[in-house]
């Protein structure tokens, strides 16, 4: 059995000569991968990113890894790392430098360009550093090395870091596809120096350990791509992260190949594909891609549209499509190709779209029914290979929920990882490495903060339980009119329903109720409206919930009469 956290408190401090590894985010969850290294003092950042709301959480935009913990030593950060530009590895980075704008952004020229184009947004302008794999970086006491991974975007690096304390290699997200796109493999052979030198702690992607084998090769999809732009009538709309260079390079290929014309649509993919032709890694044919509105008037089977929603999420784009509220409006016979993964608790969402374009006459072309998407993750069968070539002596799984942690663990432990040496932490938990031993020493804040609109950690997960309530039940307004002095009601008890669909009787014991509740003597002498209030709302939830099984969201409105 691996080593695995339980509930802990806040970690001793650091001793002299260890490093400290925290994860602030991407355990247990897929998304916002954020890991802090502690060293002599000093603080280095490998990733900050966003996770993406399920169907639970309604109303957020994204959700970001807790600050908290580092907070207070904002000082001490000597530069973020960034492994690669998908938006769970660099959509929390502007919401950091707002808190210190001139914190060191280390990266690839695809990442830097990425996150640059995004902190322009939120008007800041980092201080970037430029590395390739290869390279070595100091940063404080901590030297960077980085190493080419190959990833479902270009440009991946994964960072060893060596310190005092020892040598972590983190891979960042990574497969390892022989023939890729832009023959750029992950460095295995970098890998193996690594190995030699010796890997105190191994920090491998998690996202694929359940899946035996191998991940198909990205090259693999273009039959299937080709074959959607061979036979489709009408129009093609492809729907794509716009992140995901190497298949809308496929999508493209096949575009000019059979004759049809480009337009990209959607803020952040005109963008970034702005950005990833500018720099040499997207290579758009002359003349292929053209603006939407000169596309509007050229012949449905000559065109392709290639988009995402406003975040760079497709399922957006998508799901206003199915509902005939996006520009694009789809009709009988054009062609969705959905070129993306089904993010872990969209599944159902993404079902529903799809049932819904197919009932507007469009064909979907989907996973599930073509090979169109290829994972950007290594499986079981590659990550083996991985801790067979590096030989670390602990691993720390990271990126995955709990239970793709445990898989990649077991395969770890299969490898010959000593057991107790596979440390299966969660978000928080603190790992010290001192003297060539690891181990889980504590846990500190690292809860979800929600970013709604323009406020970022105010809505909390009591606001999602009234949002909830709200969309599932409803809301009950409780208007009652009290007399100061007795507590009792001056008036009969209003009630106000929105989404709430009942029988005229349904508040008539609740009001019988209330009345009873007000006249106990405990109650008597309650002055503090608030309280007045809550005991009103909790006797009306109650009275619903047992009398009728209902439980919509009960606001009350105390006048004094
Ligand atoms: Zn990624």
């Amino acid at each position: 059995m691996p080593t695995t956290a339980r509930t802990l408190s806040s970690p001793p401090s650091l001793p002299r000569g260890g490093l400290r590894i925290t994860a602030l985010g991407g355990l247990g969850e897929i998304g916002r991968n954020m890991t802090v290294f502690e060293h002599a003092g000093k603080l280095l950042i490998v990733d900050c990113g966003v996770l993406f709301p399920e169907e639970h959480q309604p109303g957020i935009d994204v959700i970001l890894p807790d600050f908290t913990s580092i907070r207070h030593r904002l000082g001490d950060i000597v530069g973020i790392v960034l492994t690669h530009g998908h938006e769970d590895h660099i959509g929390g980075v502007p919401y950091l430098l707002k808190e210190r704008p001139d914190i060191p952004v280390i990266g690839s020229q695809l990442t830097l360009a990425f996150i640059t184009a995004k902190l322009s947004e939120h008007r800041i302008t980092p201080s970037t550093v430029h590395v390739e794999a290869g390279d070595r970086h100091q940063a404080g006491p901590f030297e960077c090395e980085f190493v080419a991974v190959n990833h479902s975007i270009p440009d991946g690096l994964a960072v060893a870091i060596r310190t005092d304390a020892g040598l972590v290699l983190h891979t960042g997200d990574f497969k390892m596809d022989q023939f890729p796109l832009d023959e750029r493999i992950t460095d295995l052979r970098h890998f193996a120096r690594l190995g030699e030198e010796g890997v105190d702690v191994f920090l491998t992607d998690s996202t694929n350990a359940e899946v035996p084998g191998f991940t198909t090769s990205e090259r693999e999809l273009t039959p299937a791509i080709d074959q959607v732009f061979a036979t489709a009538p009408r129009r093609i709309i492809v729907s794509s992260f716009a992140s995901h260079v190497h298949r809308i390079q496929q999508v493209l290929d096949a575009a000019h190949a059979h004759g049809r014309k480009v337009a990209f649509v959607g803020r952040s993919m005109v963008k970034n594909m702005g950005i990833a032709a500018e720099l040499g890694y997207l290579k758009i044919p002359r003349g292929l891609v053209v603006d939407f509105k000169k596309l509007q008037s050229m012949p449905d089977a000559k065109v392709a549209l290639i988009c995402t929603g406003s975040q760079g999420e497709p399922l957006a784009a998508l799901s206003r499509m199915a509902a005939q509220t996006h520009q694009i409006r789809l009709t009988e016979g054009d062609t969705v190709l959905l070129a993306s993964s089904l993010i872990p608790g969209n599944e159902n969402a993404i079902y529903g779209i799809i049932n819904k374009l197919t009932d507007l006459g469009v064909k979907v072309v989907h996973k599930g029914n073509a090979k169109v998407h290829v994972s950007g993750h290594a499986s079981a069968g590659e990550l083996v290979y991985c801790y067979n070539i590096v030989k670390p002596t602990h691993v720390m799984p990271v990126h995955g929920e709990s239970k793709h942690l445990h898989a990649n663990a077991e395969l770890a432990i299969r490898t010959g990882v000593d057991p107790e040496r596979v440390l299966i932490a969660r978000d928080g938990t603190t790992i010290d490495l001192v003297n060539g031993k690891a181990r889980i020493s504590g846990q500190v804040e690292a809860g979800l903060v929600y970013v709604d609109g323009h406020t970022v950690g105010k809505v909390t997960e009591e606001t999602l339980v009234e949002r909830r309530l709200l969309q599932e039940g409803g809301v009950v307004t409780v208007v009652a009119i009290v007399d100061a002095d007795t507590n009792a009601l001056a008036e009969p008890l209003e009630f106000i329903a929105k989404g709430f669909v009942h029988e005229k009787h349904i508040f008539d014991g609740a009001a019988a109720k209330v009345k009873h509740a007000l006249a106990k003597p405990a109650t008597a002498k309650i002055d503090d409206l608030d309280k007045l209030e809550s005991i009103i709302a909790d006797t009306v939830t109650r009275h619903l919930d047992r009398a009728y099984r209902r439980a919509p969201l009960v606001t009350v409105v105390v006048i004094d009469a």
